[in-house]
């Protein structure tokens, strides 16, 4: 469906009704994407696109994940109002606009300054005002703020850096795609007093997570 000839309104309806069939059955989450333009998340020669289920470009050889990737990430982040997330990946902002419409405060770090600054200077003039921003190598995390009580990682990992496993909350719980530069799985740690445990919910592909505990720039 191509939103250029429809309203945005209508346009995000169709989203919701496809991500629906997809299995998002979480209605808090199904309104908060009614709630956020994804048509501002992309650059002007893409908006016709902005409501397809698609990952779409945003310079810098980094993508806006697909809509449907970010619905089941944040649905399996099962959030009740009060937690302190960290995300790792801000890219255009689209995910982080999403997670703060119910949670307390977003802490978001992106490798690409200038990506970071487009994308901070946006989701304020949004007036999204509990997203701490950073610039940096996200696979170190964010230890000044740990432990935080969710962690989702939106590029693929190769494995999970240990740095993220040791600032995730007791009884938290931290979403990443791991696996090979080409393809990864979507596993979900819980961690509890006892340890933490690990399930696998798809196959992904996210751009890479590159950084210290996670794979190099050049190949
Ligand atoms: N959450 C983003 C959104 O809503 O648009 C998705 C962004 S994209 C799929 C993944 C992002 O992770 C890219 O912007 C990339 O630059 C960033 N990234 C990759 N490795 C990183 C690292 N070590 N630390 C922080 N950001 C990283």
């Amino acid at each position: 469906m191509n939103y250029a000839r429809l309203k945005p309104e209508i346009a995000v309806e169709r989203l919701i009704k496809n991500l629906r069939s997809k299995g998002i059955s979480d209605e808090r989450v199904l309104d908060a994407f009614r709630k956020t333009p994804r048509h501002l998340f992309v650059d002007a020669a893409l908006q016709s696109q902005a409501y397809d289920d698609n990952a779409l470009p945003i310079g810098f050889s980094v993508t806006i994940s697909q809509p449907y990737v970010v619905a089941l990430m944040t649905q399996l982040l099962e959030l009740q109002g009060g937690e302190k997330i960290l995300e790792i990946g801000t890219g255009s902002g689209f995910q982080a606009a999403i997670l703060a419409q119910f949670t307390r405060r977003v802490y978001t770090i992106e490798r690409h300054r200038e990506l970071a600054e487009v994308t901070r200077k946006k989701l304020r003039a949004l007036n999204y005002y509990n997203i701490t921003f950073k610039t940096g190598d996200g696979t170190k995390g964010w230890p000044q703020h740990a432990p935080f009580d969710r962690i989702i990682v939106t590029a693929g990992a190769p494995t999970v850096p240990q740095a993220l496993s040791q600032q995730l909350a007791v009884d938290g719980r931290m979403i990443i795609p791991a696996g090979s530069r080409a393809s990864q799985t979507l596993d979900v740690f819980d961690k509890t007093e006892q340890g933490i445990s690990k399930r696998s919910v798809g196959n992904v592909v996210f751009v890479p997570l590159i950084g210290e505990n996670g794979w190099q720039e050049n190949r």
